[in-house]
């Protein structure tokens, strides 16, 4: 039985795998420019940020309808829950696809209809974040918080993502102003590839409650401590960071001064299908990397659920909390076999 975790950090189209992106292409009248999957899952080892890009949006032309969009909420919340998710906050980016003509409402509906049955379908709870691109205007942030307004039912926060660099928090104070005032929960991703600084902008200027990835705080010892001080959490993507060259290796993550510096560290997939590998498989890599403890697991899967925004259900965060200090761990290497 794998560890019980909740996973807070996972963009929705970036679990799109090349067999769904070919079925839903097919369903579409797409042409990828793929002969088959295999072809398409050669693309997926791509090189660097931009030719990653460059794939994530020429896939996502495959999603046009509610249908589709549900598909792959369906598709991702199997392949978690086989991993011990017990709960997601899970983003997406609608204004990749209102550029293409999708309407917000087909996406936030289609996401809905797997979401609000993930308690029943896959024995997951499941929140729904709206991410700005930080590559686009602060304009086009504000046009797409007011597309949400209809549906703010169905989104409990919203998140920054995509390309960092040049793109600094303080570009989004007035949208994140206007979603504190709508009552919505703030992150952005800061501190990947962007400076330390990115992560005390989206503090002080965004009011964030969590940071994605965030592990170039580490350059910054005042920032270290403030993060502790405040109990800031941090979602970070082992197998991203590599993948995207944030670290050369995975013995060479810093997540593990991390934890030992008192940071409330958690651990994500980000864009599973292109990353190589589901939550649990970053679990696993870091233990490998790192030669994590078994309680050292224990307290990432614990700092998911204190860093999920659980306090509408704090008897539902409290259940799983105590599912996972009740996990039994197995005596494999580091006495955590299986799934983990
Ligand atoms: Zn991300």
């Amino acid at each position: 039985m794998p560890l019980p975790k909740a996973e807070l950090h996972l963009h929705i189209e970036g679990t799109l795998e090349p067999e769904l992106a070919f079925r839903l292409a097919a369903r579409n009248g797409v042409v990828l420019p793929y002969a088959d999957t295999e072809a398409l899952r050669e693309a997926y080892l791509f090189k660097d940020l931009q030719s990653f890009l460059n794939l994530y949006y020429e896939l996502m032309t495959v999603l046009r309808t509610e249908q589709d969009f549900e598909d792959l909420a369906n598709a991702y919340l199997a392949r978690a829950a086989a991993q011990g998710v017990r709960h997601a906050e899970i983003f997406f980016d609608p204004q990749a696809h209102i550029a293409r003509g999708v309407p917000m409402r087909t996406i936030v509906e289609g996401l809905w209809r797997a979401l609000g049955r993930s308690t029943e379908n896959h024995g997951m709870s499941t929140r729904l974040i709206m991410c700005f691109l930080r590559d686009e205007s602060a304009d086009s942030a504000l046009e797409t918080l007011e597309a949400a307004r209809p549906h703010l039912d169905r989104i409990i926060g919203v998140g920054l993502d995509s390309a960092e660099v040049g793109h600094p928090p303080a570009k989004f104070r007035e949208v994140y102003e206007m979603a504190a005032d709508l009552g919505l929960r703030r992150v952005a991703h800061a501190g990947e590839e962007g400076p330390p600084a990115y992560i005390t902008e989206a503090l002080d200027l965004l009011g964030v409650e969590r940071v994605d990835h965030g592990l170039r705080c580490m350059e910054d010892p005042d920032l270290v401590a403030r993060l502790v001080r405040e109990r800031i959490p941090l979602t970070l993507c082992p197998l991203s960071n590599v993948r995207l060259r944030a670290v050369d290796v995975l013995a060479e993550h810093p997540l593990r001064a991390m934890l030992e510096a008192g940071l409330l560290c958690t651990v994500n997939s980000d864009d599973p299908a292109y990353f190589g590998g589901y939550v649990a498989d970053n679990y696993h890599a870091v233990r490998d990397a790192l030669g994590l403890t078994k309680e050292q697991m224990r307290e990432l899967a614990r700092n998911s659920f204190r860093a999920s925004f659980l306090e509408d259900d704090e008897d539902l965060r409290s259940r799983y909390l105590a599912e996972v200090d009740a996990y039994e761990f197995g005596d494999g290497p580091h006495g955590t076999p299986g799934r983990g």
